[in-house]
């Protein structure tokens, strides 16, 4: 009444937000059902090697196909899946779909690695290290075919992150730092954590072509990673150029709608049944 007293503009206003919060609490009240019902799944997106253009790995990417909004992307329902905690239980969910898709794929003579982004709530949940043993165990799934990716802003917990990473390390599975470049770790501390791939962010890879900063930038990047003895992996490479300039500046992999989209398991796998 009172928002609609002090005109139309205003109304709208009111309601955009009204609206929003509405979504959110949907969102937040429907994931309680979500998971037993299958509303989730996963696509997935290569990791080519930049010179062979060999697909060195793949990354699983959750979508929420919810009953009456439709498909919603991870940016949206992540965070509200972050403050509620759910992102523990989905977590756990995404990671063993992953293993069960690579172990059918291996199945069928595919050795592909997978990539599974892991919310540091979850990273950082007590019994994370004891979920990722449990998928390979239930699956029978090789640990070196799994990489986990997390951001820098686990290290904001330098101490329990260096325990799980090695424990993690032990277990034979991989680990990247996603999103680099937009956080405040330091390469050399993620050198002393032996991590195995390091992920530049789609926001520098964006200029490097038009920004003669931000590709100095990129190619210390690129000269920092190969003298800590870890490979880089470039997010959202979009043109050729691009490529280009990261393959005559050293960088090893890449990731980008150049070269596919996300997309289905089915497209994935007739996408390296030729390639083998
Ligand atoms: P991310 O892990 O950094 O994944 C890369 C995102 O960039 C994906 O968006 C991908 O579709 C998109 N992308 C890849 N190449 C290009 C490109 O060339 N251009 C553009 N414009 N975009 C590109 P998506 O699938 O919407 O996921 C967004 C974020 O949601 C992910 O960023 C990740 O942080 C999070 N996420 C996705 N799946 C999961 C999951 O299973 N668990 C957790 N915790 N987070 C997830
Ligand atoms: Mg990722
Ligand atoms: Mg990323
Ligand atoms: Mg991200």
């Amino acid at each position: 009444y009172f928002a609609k007293k002090s005109g139309k503009n205003k109304y709208q206003f009111f309601n955009e937000h009204g609206d929003k919060l509405a979504r959110k609490l949907q969102l937040e009240q429907d994931f309680r059902s979500a998971i037993e019902e299958n509303e989730f799944y996963l696509e997935y997106q290569p990791c080519v090697e930049l010179k062979t253009g060999s697909v060195y790995c793949v990354e699983a990417l959750v979508r929420w196909k919810h009953p009456i909004l439709g498909i919603i992307p991870p940016n949206e329902f992540i965070p509200i899946m972050e403050e509620t905690g759910w992102i523990v239980n989905l977590g756990t969910w995404v990671l063993n779909e992953a293993c069960r898709q690579n172990k059918e794929w291996q199945k069928l003579g595919i050795n592909v690695k997978v990539a599974v982004n892991v919310s540091s709530i979850q990273f950082e949940a007590e019994n994370f290290v004891d979920v990722v043993k449990e998928a390979l165990l239930k699956h029978e799934m090789q640990s070196d075919f799994l990489e986990i990716e997390i951001t820098e802003s686990v290290m904001q917990n330098v101490e329990k992150s260096t325990r799980i990473i090695h424990e993690l390390k032990e277990l034979g599975v991989k680990i990247s730092i996603d999103d680099f470049g937009t956080g405040y770790s330091s390469l050399s501390l993620l050198s002393s954590l032996s991590i195995d791939h390091v992920k530049i962010d789609k926001s520098f890879i964006d200029g490097i072509t038009s920004n003669s900063n931000i590709a100095s930038v990129v190619k210390k990047m690129i000269e920092m990673g190969e003298s800590l003895n870890f490979d880089l992996i470039a997010e959202g490479i979009e043109l050729e150029e691009q490529a280009n300039f990261l393959i005559e500046n050293g960088c090893r992999y890449g990731q980008g709608y150049y070269f596919s989209r996300p997309v289905s398991p089915e497209e994935i796998q007739k996408l390296l049944m030729q390639m083998w």
